[in-house]
């Protein structure tokens, strides 16, 4: 009787969270409880528990298991559960499209996170003044750890990366043994060593004491380890395609693995069967073919022309994924589109891209990349880009799109 009480109460003030039954008793919508957090202590009223990135965490494990413990409605479900994590600099970009650019890569990551039911977090300040520029993503990734004992894993995603198949899915069942997912070779650490060997700007990281354990090697590499400038040439000693003398995070990872391949190589997924990330030049104009394509699986089968509701458009990507993309690598000359594409090398922000390309050429690729993804998602809305490279207005689709000749 007294918990009805306390939970009409907190109905009146909250009624987003909780809805009232015919009954009268309240129904949480998600089915986990956001207003519960018991008073007895946990991880969190310790004060030598620091979420900095200088000082290390112990028994993550344990404490994580406590607060599901104290938390159990956020226990269903929790093994496959993600926050992704991305963000950008903290002043405005120096390019003139630049924060245009960016605000539309967020909304396409917000745009996937929301149709497979990921949060999203974004960040753009430092939260080491030290650790800036690509190292910026490691201190962000151990907070979010901290604030989300709930989630499984944390997704880093690079501002400048791209979700081009909104449907698709990481295979995490896959990664069951490994707490770190990277598209990468082992054959190009180990017998090449190059420093492109694996990307560090997209990566599934497993919530647990091994990952923070990690971040705490990975970091010493780093701005804010008093070893940082020794680190820059013995990453060049070995990785000698390595472009700038400074270390830099993801030739510190590849190092990790090349140096202490017993310790990490197990715990270390490198995923090459799909685009985890791709780099951009291989899929570069081939948006539009890639359309015609998965418009022929619509035109072939009707349940991908089946109208429906976003929150079960998982549903179509399974059924597609069993029809028709089995096998698939994806990318150019495949049937399946890239996962995700990513604008290494374009710098939206800054403008100052790699000179062998030229800056209008990465814009208007982003901008179509951006419409691609877009086109996937508005399909649900009931409208579609008549061109990739028109942002707006979007063109309404009629019934059974696209089985009429379009
Ligand atoms: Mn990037």
């Amino acid at each position: 009787m007294s918990l009805t009480l306390v939970w009409s109460y907190f109905s009146i003030f909250s009624p987003s969270f909780t809805s009232l039954r015919h009954d009268g008793k309240p129904v949480q919508c998600s089915g986990l409880d956001m207003q519960f957090d018991p008073s007895e202590p946990g991880f969190y009223d310790d004060p030598d528990l620091s979420y900095s990135i200088e000082k290390p965490i112990t028994k993550w494990d344990e404490k994580r298991n406590q607060w599901f413990e104290s938390h159990p409605s956020f226990k269903p479900g929790s093994e496959n559960r993600i926050v992704m994590v991305t963000g950008s600099q903290s002043s405005p970009c120096k390019n003139p499209i630049g924060d245009h650019l960016l605000l539309r890569c967020f909304k396409n990551k917000v745009d996937y996170a929301r149709i497979h039911g990921h949060d999203i977090f974004y960040s753009n300040s430092l939260l080491h003044p030290k650790m800036n520029s690509y190292w910026a993503k490691l201190p962000v990734v151990k907070a979010a750890m901290l604030a989300h004992p709930e989630a499984e894993w944390i997704w880093w995603v690079d501002s400048d990366a791209i979700f081009t198949d909104m449907e698709f899915k990481p295979p995490l069942h896959r990664y069951r043994q490994h707490n770190l997912v990277v598209h990468g070779w082992p054959n190009i650490i180990y017998e090449k060593q190059s420093w492109t060997a694996l990307n560090a700007g997209v990566f599934l990281i497993r919530n647990c004491q091994w990952s923070m354990d990690l971040i705490d090697t990975w970091k010493s590499m780093g701005p804010v380890s008093p070893d940082y400038k020794k680190w820059g040439p013995i990453q060049r000693s070995i990785f000698k395609d390595k472009l700038f003398p400074e270390s830099d995070d993801q030739t510190a990872l590849i190092y990790l693995l090349y140096k202490h391949k017993e310790l990490y190589y197990p715990k270390i997924y490198l995923e090459a069967e799909y685009y985890l990330q791709g780099y951009w030049i291989g899929v570069f104009g081939d948006f539009a073919n890639v359309t015609e394509r998965y418009l022929e699986m619509e035109r072939e089968d009707d349940t991908l022309r089946r109208r429906h509701a976003e929150k079960v458009s998982e549903r179509y990507g399974a059924f597609r994924e069993e029809r028709f993309l089995k096998g698939e690598f994806g990318g150019r000359g495949s049937r399946r589109r890239a996962f995700i594409t990513h604008f290494t090398g374009c710098q939206p922000c800054s403008g100052d891209h790699n000179p062998s390309y030229d800056g209008d050429t990465c814009w208007n690729e982003m901008i179509r990349a951006l419409n691609f993804a877009d086109n996937q998602v508005m399909r649900v809305y009931g409208y579609v880009h008549s061109d990739l490279s028109k942002t707006s207005p979007l063109q309404p689709l009629p019934f059974d799109y696209p089985n009429e000749a379009w």
